[in-house]
């Protein structure tokens, strides 16, 4: 009934889509996504910077119309694309050349203040997608934001790696040692925001943690 009012529409250019849909997304934008290959890839760090994470799986590239989209889930409230990305996120997970079996689901926090002035955590609600679709428990209170860092939108590329230098702590160390964690965010850039999540959670004895985005700035 919801639906014949409100018929669901493309994430990515609003056309109506067919009620009962699984992907907010219509097939010509589907088909423009700039996909990623299926496979766990090396996070790739400058030279000096130590790396704690045992790889990425990413959706597609961060320009075009997934660009926007995520955009507006960020900073437009549309926090209902999160069924959407999550299921991405989920499809890219199934798809892997390896498979690695996650035991534990991990977002990555903002800082307290920041979520309240949003009014969501984007990365939580994806987070919490992707755990119902994969049947693998979300833990959302194993990592915490320790200190608000400058946006790293507006820093230079060496700035913003150093910007987030232990920002992150884990907070429920019993639960996290030899776990292997799917760590969920939006979008990647430097990496360091990865990096150092990664860091906190190898520390409190973590296993394998590798890191799902939706869309990365980089070339792979
Ligand atoms: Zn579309």
């Amino acid at each position: 009934m919801i639906e014949y009012f409100f018929p669901p529409r493309c994430a990515l250019c609003n056309a109506i889509l067919k009620a009962g849909v699984a992907i907010y997304i219509c097939e010509k934008c589907a088909g423009e996504i700039g996909y990623y290959k299926n496979s766990v890839t090396p996070l790739n760090l400058p030279v000096g910077i130590q790396n704690y994470c045992d790889g990425i799986l990413c959706v597609g590239r961060y320009s075009d119309s997934l660009k926007e989209a995520l955009r507006r889930f960020k900073f437009s409230n549309k926090p209902s694309y999160y069924r959407t990305f999550g299921r991405l996120l989920a499809l890219k997970v199934e798809n892997t050349e390896q498979k690695v079996r996650f035991d534990i689901i991990v977002p990555v926090p903002l800082y307290k203040s920041k979520e309240k002035t949003r009014g969501y955590n984007q990365a939580e609600l994806m987070a919490g997608q992707v755990s119902k679709i994969l049947n693998v428990p979300c833990e959302k209170r194993l990592l915490n934001k320790t200190f608000e860092t400058k946006s790293q939108s507006i820093l230079k590329k060496n700035e913003r790696l150093l910007n987030l230098q232990d920002a992150f702590v884990a907070i429920n160390q019993r639960m996290i040692v030899n776990k292997n964690i799917l760590l969920i965010d939006d979008i990647l850039t430097t990496g360091s925001t990865v990096n150092q999540c990664c860091k906190a959670l190898k520390e409190a004895g973590a296993g394998k943690v590798i890191a799902g985005v939706v869309a990365t700035t980089r070339n792979y």
